[in-house]
């Protein structure tokens, strides 16, 4: 499929035979595909509120607020001219008028797009509206003009489109003018999401340009291309995660022969130099891949300054403007900060740690969810001196039997926990790398405070989305005020038909990788490539790199009662021992696996959840089964592959319920 972006004027084709990109649209409509109609029926555009800049056209008219006060009858002829000038069909019109409605309403149905200046919503606005009324000679609002000829207010535009229509009157050599942009897709965030449906749109023929940027944290990092998984989260988390599994291997290795002589130690130096390498390295292959897909790359802050365009800021401040047919946001988040003082002067986010340049020594971890346990895991794993500050319970959100059972692991696994406190102030005692600080902390209970010196304070509380500084108030996308996430209808868009939103943004969706990539390039196959396929945001496996590890896919055991009730639900459970720890006479009992069945639905399992070694490996494979609905009867019916872990999956007979003995005492 070509490309719609054409060098001069964009068309459509009113008669005669439609060029290819029409006839594909029209086999996508008779499809049912109504997200991926033609720019036409979504491009629907919105004036900003408090300049008309941009409108709908490369000219820039600034009647911005401090101008505005002085500007003169003739500045504002001059703004509403050239409105009238730059656009195919101009709306000039009042939010709260019914006619002014129905003018834009008559044009979305005919699926030609227009520019609309509401005047009640814009600086000057009344001025505007008298220029305007004496200019058109018409009585009031609305005021349409199409093809720079004036149509006339609301009896008139609909007198016009009953006698001669719009086509006809927007027709130029039997053809409708379409707006012409620099892109088909402009991107902005090259991260997991961003990446993937950027390539899968230019593979599918689209011109695309990718905007990444990466703010520098409040210590000054900053990373490559490639979004958060790669440079600060899934990846060097993992490789660390790693080097911790590795000092647990030395540490069983003896009571497997191995005679390790000298003392063994970790350097910290060269953990991160080879991870940040590998990273590199990825960094490197997805500017490489970028430019084998043909999609256009610019290291550059993206931000909305009007329907359809962008401005693009590289980090020596030079501004470029782009316009597209369609946006995707995929800027994703970035962490939280306490807000209290010394926060940011001391305190460090795990996009800092995974490339700190010293050893953080004895650390607080402030926060309970994935982040804060797993990095808490493996800094405990290298063996430093780990304190997690948890303010209410561990891993909100998922099965706290789980929950609770990882705490355990990590307590006995020498990592401390102060629980039910929050930190409200960070000072610090002694400069240095690290340094030494002091953290305050109240009780989240009653007034009790308690006093606690570290190397390091890692703030893992959450992370914000990218949307509030990137212009969205410009083009009208809403947000969720209080979180600042996207809400998209299930098919990835905004309320702003041509802009649509994927990954960690995303409002009421799992914050992980593989969902940021799989919506993207589901999103674009629809948009492009024909498919009606959406992306299914049901039973996505997950895990926590806890030092045990933890799989999960579906509900929670909480939500399942919730969802079905206690009684519709059967929890089988049991504890296992990896054969591998038995030598080394580690954890018994600490493994532990469990299925959630549904009895009404034929005992479909409606929950995982696995803690282990390599749960993630053994959760992907039962993701598989779950989605295709798997029963308790087709999982014991199953043949198990011993001596592994998974196997315990397949001879789960004991429920909750009965209270029988899971306990274990060997393979
Ligand atoms: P991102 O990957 O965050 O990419 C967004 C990109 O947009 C960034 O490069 C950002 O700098 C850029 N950007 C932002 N604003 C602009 C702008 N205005 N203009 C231009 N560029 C902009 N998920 C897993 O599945 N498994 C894991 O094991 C896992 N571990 C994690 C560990 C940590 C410590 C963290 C923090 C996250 C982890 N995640 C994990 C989550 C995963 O990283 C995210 O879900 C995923 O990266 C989201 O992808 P995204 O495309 O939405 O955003
Ligand atoms: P999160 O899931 O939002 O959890 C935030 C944690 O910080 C909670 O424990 C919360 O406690 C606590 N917190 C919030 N505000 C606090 C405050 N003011 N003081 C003290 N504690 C506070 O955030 P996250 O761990 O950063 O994870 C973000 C997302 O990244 C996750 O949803 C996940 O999808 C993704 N991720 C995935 C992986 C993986 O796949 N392995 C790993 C890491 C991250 P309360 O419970 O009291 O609110």
């Amino acid at each position: 499929m070509g490309s719609s972006v054409r060098k001069g004027k964009v068309v459509r084709q009113t008669g005669g035979h439609p060029p290819a990109a029409t006839a594909s649209r029209r086999q996508q409509e008779r499809n049912g595909n109504n997200t991926r109609r033609s720019a036409v029926t979504e491009d629907y555009y919105h004036t900003p509120q408090k300049t008309a800049e941009t409108c709908c056209s490369e000219s820039r008219i600034i009647y911005g607020s401090e101008k505005n006060s002085n500007a003169t009858a003739r500045d504002l002829e001059v703004t509403i001219q050239t409105l009238i000038d730059n656009n195919n069909v101009m709306i000039f019109s009042r939010s709260t008028c019914k006619r002014c409605s129905k003018v834009k309403d008559l044009f979305k149905s005919m699926n030609i797009p227009y520019c609309s200046l509401e005047l009640d919503q814009t600086e000057d606005g009344q001025r505007l509206e008298v220029v305007l009324l004496e200019l058109a000679m018409e009585r009031s609002v609305p005021v349409v003009y199409a093809r720079q000829t004036k149509v006339g207010g609301y009896e008139r535009t609909v007198k016009v489109h009953r006698e001669i229509g719009f086509l006809k009157l927007l027709e130029v050599n039997g053809q409708v003018e379409e707006p012409s942009y620099d892109y088909d897709l402009i991107v902005i965030g090259g991260g997991s999401g961003g990446l993937a449906a950027s390539k899968e749109a230019a593979k599918l023929g689209k011109k695309v340009l990718v905007l990444d940027f990466v703010v520098p944290t409040p210590l000054g990092t900053r990373w490559g291309l490639g979004g958060t998984c790669v440079n600060v989260g899934c990846i060097p988390k993992k490789l660390m995660h790693q080097t911790a599994l590795l000092g647990q291997a030395i540490k069983d290795a003896p009571k497997f022969g191995w005679q390790l002589d000298e003392k063994v130690n970790h350097s910290w130096d060269t953990m991160t130099e080879a991870v940040q390498n590998y990273i590199g390295s990825l960094n490197w292959g997805y500017r490489v891949s970028l430019r084998e897909n043909n999609v256009t790359y610019e290291n550059a802050y993206g931000e909305f300054v009007g329907p359809h365009k962008i401005k693009a800021t590289n980090n020596k401040g030079v501004e470029k403007f782009y316009t597209a047919e369609r946006f995707l946001i995929a800027t994703g988040e970035r962490p939280r900060y306490l807000g209290i003082p010394g926060d940011k002067e001391y305190c460090i986010t795990s996009d800092d740690l995974f490339s700190l340049a010293y050893c953080p020594g004895k650390t607080l971890v402030v926060g309970a969810s994935y982040v804060a346990l797993e990095c808490a895991g493996f800094l405990a794993g290298l063996g430093l001196d780990v304190t997690v500050m948890v303010r209410s319970i561990l891993l909100r959100g998922f099965d706290q039997d789980m929950a609770n059972q990882i705490g355990q692991h990590m307590e006995e696994h020498g990592v401390k926990f102060i629980r039910r406190y929050v930190p409200t102030k960070v000072e610090q005692i002694k400069e240095g790398y690290p340094g030494l600080l002091k953290v305050t902390a109240h009780s989240a209970e009653n007034s009790e405070v308690i006093e606690g010196e570290y190397n390091t304070v890692l703030l893992a509380i959450g992370r914000d989305a990218c949307t509030r500084k990137i212009g969205l108030e410009e083009v009208g996308v809403k947000i969720n005020e209080k979180t600042g996430k996207i809400p998209v209808n299930d098919g990835e868009q905004t309320n702003v038909p041509y802009i649509y939103a994927i990954g960690d943004v995303l409002e009421g969706k799992m914050e992980l990788t593989p969902v940021a990539i799989h919506a993207g390039r589901l999103l674009v196959r629809r948009l492009y490539g024909g498919s009606r396929i959406k992306c299914d945001y049901v039973n996505v496996p997950t895990t926590v790199f806890t030092p045990l590890e933890y799989g999960a896919c579906g509900y929670s055991e909480e939500k399942a009662i919730e969802k079905f009730g206690e009684d519709n639900i059967e929890v089988y459970h049991s504890y296992f021992w990896p054969l591998e720890w038995t030598v080394p006479s580690r954890d018994n009992n600490k493994c532990y696996a469990k299925v959630i069945c549904h009895i009404r639905d034929k005992d479909r399992i409606v929950g995982f959840h696995v803690l282990g070694p390599n749960a993630g490996e053994i959760t992907q494979g039962f993701a598989a089964a779950i989605k295709c609905g798997i029963t308790k009867e087709q999982l014991d019916s199953t043949i198990g592959i011993h001596p592994v872990c998974a196997e315990i999956f397949t001879t789960l007979s004991v429920t909750k319920r009965s209270g029988g003995d899971i306990l274990q005492s060997g393979c």
